[in-house]
């Protein structure tokens, strides 16, 4: 790696991100020798201005950031510091060092579980498709699973991609509500699969 250390006093940027979760967890500073260490010891290490020394992150707290890798960015002065954090990572106590949980986002998907929870909460049978599930109750939510499952599996035998995926999104669409009438959420569900992937 050829980090740009003369742009900025030999101090560059470090982003410290979580390697699964995606979450920015804190932002610190590395010299040549923080680099260093951080690559051989698998800790990340920056350089603490406030105590003027190499700083291992977790030295005092056990809140360790394990590496997992390094990225340069366009212009070789700021590095993207993939991690696995033991602990919180602030030492406010918080996750993240934006009073963040570290917890999976799904991008769109987390905002139609929103949607789900709002309607499941505030919404009528009347004015809304979902709240008329949430009304009919869960085994008649899963029965409904089960039909988009099958329509899934009729248009997989055909040749029309269309219908295929407007199936897909209709199961995908119930089975998170089906989840949320469970009272669990996607990522718990992404979290049985990591542990699997973790053995
Ligand atoms: P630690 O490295 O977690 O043992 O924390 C040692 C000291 O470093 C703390 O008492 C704080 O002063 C400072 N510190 C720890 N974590 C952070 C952080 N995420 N951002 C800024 N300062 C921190
Ligand atoms: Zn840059
Ligand atoms: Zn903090
Ligand atoms: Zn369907």
């Amino acid at each position: 790696m050829n980090i740009d250390y003369a742009k900025n006093n030999g101090l560059v940027p470090a982003i410290i991100q979580d390697a699964t979760t995606n979450k920015v967890l804190m932002l610190g500073y590395m010299n040549e020798e923080a680099v260093k260490k951080t690559v051989e010891t698998n800790l990340v290490t920056f350089f603490s201005r406030t105590k003027q020394r190499l700083w291992t992150k977790g030295e005092e707290s056990g809140n360790v950031l394990n590496l997992v890798g390094i990225k340069l960015d366009c212009d070789s002065d700021t590095l993207l510091v993939k991690v696995n954090p033991k602990g919180p990572t602030c030492h406010k106590g918080s996750d993240t060092c934006w009073n963040e949980d570290n917890t999976q986002s799904f991008g769109f998907l987390s905002e139609l579980e929103s949607v789900i929870d709002d309607r499941k909460n505030n919404a009528t049978e009347e004015t809304s498709y979902v709240a008329s599930l949430f009304a009919k109750g869960i085994n008649k939510i899963a029965q409904k699973v089960g039909e988009e499952a099958v329509e899934v599996v009729i248009e997989a035998k055909d040749n029309d991609d269309t219908l295929f995926l407007d199936e897909s999104a209709d199961l995908l669409f119930h089975y998170l509500i089906l989840l949320q009438a469970k009272g669990f959420k996607l990522s718990n569900v992404v979290d049985v699969l990591i542990k699997r992937e973790a053995k």
